[in-house]
């Protein structure tokens, strides 16, 4: 296929709804929804039975787009809450007056459409708005007089209710929007510091904790110690069994490695089959024991692998961080013991000399 017909897909083909909008969307209709019934009392108990019913069609109008927001058919439940919101607020202000304050529920559109979409998309319709309802306040105050008044009191307590509503709305939507962003920083941070295959932590995280760990580390009793594993012939399991079943290996391994450490231990995947563990407060012996329990545990593994089963071993490096040395220089020694005990036979823990 020429380049030219060739279809390509674009990253932007793959972008995502924005997920943390719909989901505050739908519940901006859940409260709509229970709004309209709580306006549907007001206005009866008011005297106002035209705005009353209306309530009732507006209750109907968000259990409508409820419904299409969980079809998906998101653009048309945006147009339906756009009608029923612009409709309702203006049919308040042209039978009560403007000083009912049923206007303030148009202003609720500013955030929830700038929220929506690029500043540069929402710059019309929010423009749109604002013409929209300084329209209606010319309308009521120059040419149209209100078509059902209420009494001054029921005036004050509809717009007090309005105001309530539109206010509660806003800072819950503020309140819902910054959780929201949270929880998605909080996910996005999680992917960047975890290994997708073993969901042990990767080699970022494990160097900036190792780091933090040496600052740490400043009198000479304080000891760190860095064990570099690396699986034995890994290469020739994924040759004669599959790389899946080289895969299934590394997660059962990295089981090992997270069921042997203790709680302030750190263990991550260093790199394709290698894993590395960060021992703080260890001296040397109590590393090397802790080490070798897991390198018996692995060598004592059985990975079932369909009417078969797999074993493998590791060699492991071992090294103490001294002061005044990175803990790059550390690491590096802990990779020349597991280099030595690889060229002395492998499936052993060899110790930084
Ligand atoms: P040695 O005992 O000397 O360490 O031999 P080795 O075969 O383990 O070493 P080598 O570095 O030659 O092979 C490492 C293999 O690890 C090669 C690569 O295909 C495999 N590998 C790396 N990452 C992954 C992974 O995520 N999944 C699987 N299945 N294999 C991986
Ligand atoms: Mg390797
Ligand atoms: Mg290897």
């Amino acid at each position: 296929m020429s380049a030219k017909g060739k279809k390509t897909v674009s990253r932007r083909a793959y972008k995502p709804q924005s997920q943390p909008f719909w989901l505050i969307f739908k519940r901006c209709v859940q409260i709509g929804g229970c709004t309209n019934i709580l306006l549907f009392l007001l206005f009866h108990w008011l005297g106002s039975p035209i705005l009353a019913w209306v309530s009732v069609v507006s209750f109907v109008l968000y259990v409508l787009a409820y419904q299409l927001l969980l079809k998906r058919h998101n653009k048309v439940a945006v147009a339906v809450v756009w009608f029923e919101v612009l409709a309702h607020a203006s049919l308040g202000v042209v039978m009560l007056g403007w000083e009912s304050g049923t206007h303030v529920f148009i202003l609720l559109f500013v955030p929830i459409t700038v929220a929506s979409t690029q500043l540069r998309h929402a710059l019309l319709p929010v423009a749109a708005l604002w013409i929209y309802y300084v329209g209606l306040y010319l309308l009521t105050q120059l040419w149209l007089p209100p078509l059902q008044p209420v009494s001054v009191t029921a005036t004050i307590a509809i717009h007090t209710v309005s105001l309530g509503i539109v206010i509660a709305m806003l800072g819950y939507l503020a309140h819902l929007y910054l959780s929201t962003i949270h929880s998605a920083q909080q996910r996005l941070r999680d992917l960047a510091i975890t290994d997708p295959l073993t969901g042990l932590s990767n080699r970022r995280f494990i160097l900036e904790a190792a780091h933090n760990e040496a600052a740490r580390t400043v009198s000479d009793t304080d000891s760190l110690s860095f064990v570099l594993a690396d699986l034995d012939h890994f290469k020739s399991i994924n040759d004669i069994h599959g790389h899946e079943a080289g895969d299934r290996v590394l997660v059962a391994v990295s089981e090992v490695f997270r069921s042997c450490v203790r709680g302030n231990d750190l263990v991550a995947r260093w790199g394709g089959e290698e894993f590395l563990l960060m021992l703080t407060d260890t001296p040397a012996r109590d590393a090397r024991n802790i080490a070798e329990r897991i390198r018996q545990n692995i060598e004592s593994l059985d990975i079932p692998l369909g009417d078969t089963s797999l074993g493998v071993t590791l060699t492991m490096g071992l090294s103490v961080h001294c002061r005044g040395e990175t803990v790059g220089e550390s690491i590096s020694r802990a990779d020349q013991a597991l280099y030595r005990g690889k060229q002395a036979g492998r499936n052993r823990v060899e110790m930084d000399t």
